[in-house]
């Protein structure tokens, strides 16, 4: 882990002092917990079909019921280490339980390669130089398979690749059948095998770590996009909204009047626009302040929204002119609409401070024709409602 630790501190390359990633750290070695299990669980499953093979070479030399010992003895350190590598994936040990596991596994390892190297010692393995060959290479094989199995827990393959040398170097101390280049050989693969384990360790930890890294920014990055797709959500919203009356303002109920002409040329269905202008306003504000005003408006808003279908919009033209657009309604339908809309704001009582307040309203209904322009309509609208406040306010003209 000092590795990770030093690579974490510095850039690799400048050898500058990189950003504080120490909260990498315990992932990182949950991650490699994990690929150690997966990878020594794999070796497990994998050895069995190795201890064919060396019971199928020994078969001659070995007596059978000692040979069949011998192959259940490694079958079952083999199935004890794929257990203990299945719970070291899935993590099924708490943090305090890893340590002695680990021992154990390593403990297991060992016992395992001396096992395996003890084959060489056997005296007519030792006398013929093809079967001591093969035998030979089955255990450079394992030592190499080893490197990818178990490189990222270099204890593990110190133990395992020790275990499968040890036989040899000593019955090269010991015994005169052995061949001293073959103990020569074992400890110099030994040591070779050690240093590109503990390179291949580092290309490991190298690539767990900047999976995680990678990982985290593309978290980063998804978490920031979404917070700006909210944020751009909220701007669009609060461009399109009048904060006060929380209806459209001018210019998105000019985008939905647009929009609803378009249609009506398409599809021939007629709309209506009722401008709507609120009677002596100026009054409320100068008699009850400014507030009151507002909360008027606020009022009228709501009593407009209220009597409107869901295909309807309303919109705040401005000040305390409102605009309503009626889908698919003929002119005599929208004058009975706002003739019923004007009705219930001159019912409805505002509560202000100091009393309740009443408020009319005066209306202009106009009818869109396809072939008209929008402006056209408006400007329509617009002096229907100047007749309505000529002819005394508080009515409907159309
Ligand atoms: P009329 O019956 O002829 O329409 O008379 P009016 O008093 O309603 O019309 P006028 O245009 O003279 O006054 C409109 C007033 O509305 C003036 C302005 O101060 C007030 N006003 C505009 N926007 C707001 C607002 O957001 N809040 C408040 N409280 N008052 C507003
Ligand atoms: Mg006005
Ligand atoms: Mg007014």
């Amino acid at each position: 882990m000092s590795y990770v630790q030093r690579l974490l501190r510095t850039d690799p390359l400048t050898t500058e002092k990189t950003a504080d990633l120490d909260h990498y750290l315990p992932a990182i070695a949950r991650d490699l917990d994990r690929v150690l299990g997966r990878r020594m669980l794999m070796a497990a499953s994998t050895s069995f079909l190795g201890y064919g093979l060396q019971a199928w070479l020994l078969r001659d030399v070995v007596p059978g019921p000692i040979l069949l010992a011998w192959v259940l003895t490694l079958a079952a350190i083999e199935s004890l280490n794929g257990t203990m590598a299945w719970r070291l994936q899935r993590r099924t040990i708490r943090t305090p339980g890893l340590a002695p596991l680990k021992l154990a596994v390593r403990c297991n390892l060992l016992l395992l390669g001396s096992a395996w190297g003890t084959v060489l010692l056997l005296p007519h393995v030792a006398a013929d130089p093809v079967t001591m060959l093969l035998h030979g290479m089955g255990l450079a094989l394992a030592m190499v398979l080893g490197i990818y199995n178990l490189s990222t827990d270099r204890w593990s393959y110190a133990a395992l690749s020790g275990g499968l040398v040890l036989p040899g170097v000593l019955g090269w101390l010991c015994l005169d059948s052995i061949p001293r280049e073959i103990g020569v050989c074992g400890l110099t693969l030994f040591l070779l095998c050690q240093f590109y384990a503990a390179t291949t360790g580092r290309l490991v930890r190298s690539i767990l770590l900047s999976n995680r890294i990678s990982k985290d920014v593309a978290r980063q990055l998804a978490d920031s996009n979404h917070r700006l797709e909210q944020l751009s959500h909220q701007l669009k919203l609060a461009a399109s909204i009048d904060p006060l009356t929380a209806c459209l303002n001018r210019r998105a109920m000019m985008r939905e009047l647009e929009r609803e002409a378009a249609r009506v040329r398409r599809n021939a269905t007629p709309f209506c626009v009722v401008f709507l202008d609120l009677d002596h306003f100026k009054a409320v504000n100068d008699q009850h302040g400014h507030a009151a005003g507002d909360a008027v408006l606020k009022v009228a808003a709501e009593v407009f929204k209220g009597q409107l279908r869901a295909t309807d919009m309303a919109g705040r033209w401005g000040g305390e002119e409102f605009v309503l657009m009626l889908a698919a309604t003929s002119l005599s339908a929208a004058v009975a609409k706002a003739e019923g809309i004007r009705v219930a704001l001159a019912d409805t009582p505002i509560p202000v401070e100091g009393g309740l307040l009443r408020i009319t309203t005066s209306v202009g209904v106009a009818a869109f024709r396809p072939g008209q322009t929008l402006e056209a309509l408006i400007a329509q609208a617009d002096a229907r409602l100047y007749d309505a406040k000529a002819a005394g306010r508080n009515c409907v003209r159309s």
